[in-house]
């Protein structure tokens, strides 16, 4: 018999809880990963950065496996057709994985569990990508936080209770499931190519972490610590982050409490998926221009700070945070479009993109979400760029003809933007 561990964001063997888990037994482990065609498809580029990460972590894993005569399974296939197959092929007693909270992972999950138990197979699930689930943290009425601030307050009082568990597993030694190596899904096979996009290290700078309160705000300078796509995968452990945190720097810890409150609230509240978290939001009429969608995703709108936001993300996979603020911002509030348009851009192009996550600093930018930014507050490009990019080390990167004749004239003249995005909203919430 065998039993197997499903990876799904959480591409690591050192502290992975239901890894651990799977490895307590004496049935030796099967790991498995599977390329859902439902998740793929909806992938617009050929060259996806993020495959090419997800599939390189793989092979290196699964090296690491044949290196002690194990292997991992990697499969192309929907996840119902995989366990099928994976049922007929061996004498499958239980599959171990770890917790997804997105609405679709959710529906799969339960498909999958019951398709396994008509089998007689048990489906295991435990918690790893968060410090706390959505029931752990509730106020003291046992409602749901909707605002970030007190949600926070509450998350740190249990923390300050908590003996994080360490999942300590020793690939070399550890029992998995002895066979000779898999052939495994090249890119080309799954319609995808190689990118040429670099991806940042999944290792700690500590000194960029101690440093974060004070450097944090600046596009210019390295001073955040780039580990969004490894805690997007799993290729380092939330628990391992929160404890650099927590002895090197409580603003960074902060930020870490964001990604856990927009999980939450994901779970929570699924409709945001699609809708603004405030129901009264859905009513602003969105101008839509499609040519001055366009522009944006390009940077070409003719303001500099934007632009630069832009080009780099388009470039690197990667926007400042700062940036990431103005240039949302920008587009709900000055051009009048959906914030939606704005996510899927974003969903297209971040290394880091998580559903949760970017849906929350959309609805925070548009003002449609928790905690979110008020309708009448418009950030202005020009003095964001006086306070954090002074000098205009960003914008010269990213923007070289900024000061040239060359440079586009803005498409939308400020004070005009700002005045009509206010009496937008204005005549929306009435
Ligand atoms: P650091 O600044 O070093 O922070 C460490 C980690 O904390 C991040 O990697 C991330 O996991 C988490 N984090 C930091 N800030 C936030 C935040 N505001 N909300 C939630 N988690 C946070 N973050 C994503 O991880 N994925 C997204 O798709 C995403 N989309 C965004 C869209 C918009 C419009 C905005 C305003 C913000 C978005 N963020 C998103 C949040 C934030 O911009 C990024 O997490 C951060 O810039 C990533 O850089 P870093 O890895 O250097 O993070």
């Amino acid at each position: 018999a065998v039993n197997i561990f499903w990876f799904r964001r959480d591409l690591r063997f050192t502290d992975n809880a239901g890894l651990f888990y799977a490895l307590k037994e004496e049935t030796p482990v099967l790991p498995v990963f599977i390329f859902d065609p439902h998740i793929l498809s909806k992938l617009e580029e050929k060259a996806d950065a993020r495959v090419s990460f997800i599939q390189s972590t793989l092979l290196r894993l699964k090296k690491q496996l044949e290196d002690h005569g194990s292997s991992m399974r990697i499969l192309y296939a929907s996840p119902e057709a995989a366990f099928s197959q994976l049922a007929a092929e061996f004498d499958l007693k239980a599959v171990y994985t770890n917790r997804d909270y997105e609405p679709y992972a959710n529906e799969r999950d339960a498909t999958v569990r019951s398709l396994l138990k008509e089998k007689g197979i048990g489906f295991y699930s435990f918690k790893d990508q968060v410090i706390f689930e959505k029931e752990e943290i509730l106020t003291d009425t046992s409602g749901v936080y909707k605002v970030f601030t007190p949600y926070k307050n509450k998350w740190l009082a249990k923390w300050q209770n908590l003996q994080l568990e360490e999942f300590f597993i020793n690939p070399s030694s550890a029992n998995f499931h002895e066979t000779k190596p898999y052939p495994v899904p090249t890119l080309q096979e799954m319609g995808f190519a190689k990118s040429s996009i670099i991806i940042p290290p999944s290792t700690f700078d500590e000194s960029v972490i101690a440093a974060y309160d004070k450097k944090r705000d600046f596009p210019a300078i390295e001073g955040t610590s780039r580990l969004g796509i490894h805690l997007r995968h799993g290729t380092i452990s939330i628990r391992a982050a929160v404890k650099k945190a927590a002895t090197l720097n409580q603003t960074w810890l902060n930020e870490l409490i964001w990604r856990e409150f927009y999980q939450m609230i994901l779970s929570n509240f699924p409709h945001v998926v699609h809708n603004a978290f405030k129901p009264q939001y859905d009513l602003i009429p969105w101008r839509n221009d499609e040519e001055q969608f366009q522009k944006w995703c390009e940077g070409m709108t003719g303001y500099q700070i934007v632009d630069a936001g832009m080009r780099e993300l388009n470039t690197t996979g990667y926007m400042h945070n700062r940036v990431r603020m103005v240039v949302a911002s920008f587009l709900t509030k000055h051009l009048l479009i959906d914030w939606r348009w704005g996510e899927a851009w974003f969903a297209r192009k971040l290394l880091d993109f998580e559903l949760a996550s970017n849906n929350g600093g959309w609805q925070w930018a548009a003002g449609t979400g928790t905690d979110a930014q008020p309708y009448f507050r418009v950030f202005n490009p020009e003095s964001q760029t006086d306070k954090f990019d002074k000098d205009k080390a960003y914008i010269r990167q990213w923007v070289p003809e900024y000061d040239s004749k060359n440079y586009i004239k803005p498409i939308v003249e400020h004070k005009f933007a700002r005045q009509r995005a206010i009496e937008t909203y204005k005549a929306a919430l009435k």
